[in-house]
């Protein structure tokens, strides 16, 4: 299913990022089993081999190299969908602890089948980001939140922010588009701070990441219910 092991090596080679056989091994059964499922649960648009291997998985496992990320940092992957950008990235960096979340149960089941094939250990949690994180188990618990094409900066900040421990980050990853500074009222009500946004390409096409550093916990009147985050971004 994914172009050829020199191929791979070559494109994982130019993002600064190495390729080993047992990895290469991993991808294919996650690429596999990610276009086969999709033909009856709506999972990607992406599916022709080059893309899910420079779109999905290089794209992912990128912000390994962008990000500092000491060893085993917990990791909350907030709008997972298929699993991206945390599943990649922990068959890439093992020592993470995982925990996958998302709104939609078929995309949940789907994530304890593909973690079962590929030997992952994970935390599967189905629900909204805005309900989760007000759980106390859930809250302020992580290292690092990420999210990848769920929302806008200010709304995902919301969703994102409550999650990560006080010297923790969550990190957004963007494309070119977005204007960040629109979600900077919500990272500071939140605790935090725009640490960085580190412009990269992805082969031909720019790709950002954000990183913000909480410096403070969030205050426990959010998030907001979703109505209310939907009405009126921070
Ligand atoms: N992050 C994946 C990627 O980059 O391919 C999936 C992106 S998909 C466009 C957005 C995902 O976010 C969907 O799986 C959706 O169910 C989930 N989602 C949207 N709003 C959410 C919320 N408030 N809480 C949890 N998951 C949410």
């Amino acid at each position: 299913m994914l172009p050829d092991f020199e191929l791979c090596c070559s494109d994982f080679h130019s993002a600064g990022l190495i390729l080993t056989r047992e990895l290469y091994g991993k991808l294919e059964k996650y690429a596999e089993f990610l276009v086969n499922y999709n033909e009856k649960v709506n999972l990607t648009a992406i599916t022709e081999p080059v893309e899910v291997l420079r779109k999905h998985f290089i794209d992912s496992i990128i912000m390994s190299q962008q990000v500092d990320i000491p060893e085993n940092s917990a990791i909350i992957d907030v709008g997972t969908g298929a699993g991206f950008p945390s599943v990649p990235l922990k068959l890439y960096r093992p020592d993470i602890r995982l925990t996958l979340l998302d709104s939609l149960n078929k995309r949940i089941d789907f994530l304890r089948q593909l973690c079962d094939i590929l030997e992952i250990e994970a935390e599967f949690i189905h629900g909204r980001a805005e309900d989760v994180s007000k759980m106390p188990e859930y809250r302020e618990k992580y290292d690092f939140s990420c999210a990848r094409a769920v929302a806008n900066m200010a709304l995902l900040s919301e969703l994102c922010i409550p999650f990560v421990r006080v010297g923790g980050s969550f990190i957004a990853m963007k494309g070119p588009n977005e204007d960040i500074s629109l979600g900077e009222n919500a990272v500071h009500i939140l605790g935090g701070t725009l640490a960085s946004v580190v412009e990269y390409d992805l082969f031909d096409e720019k790709r950002r990441i954000v990183n913000v550093k909480k410096i403070s916990q969030t205050p426990s009147k959010y998030p907001r219910n979703s109505s209310q985050i939907k009405k009126k971004t921070l």
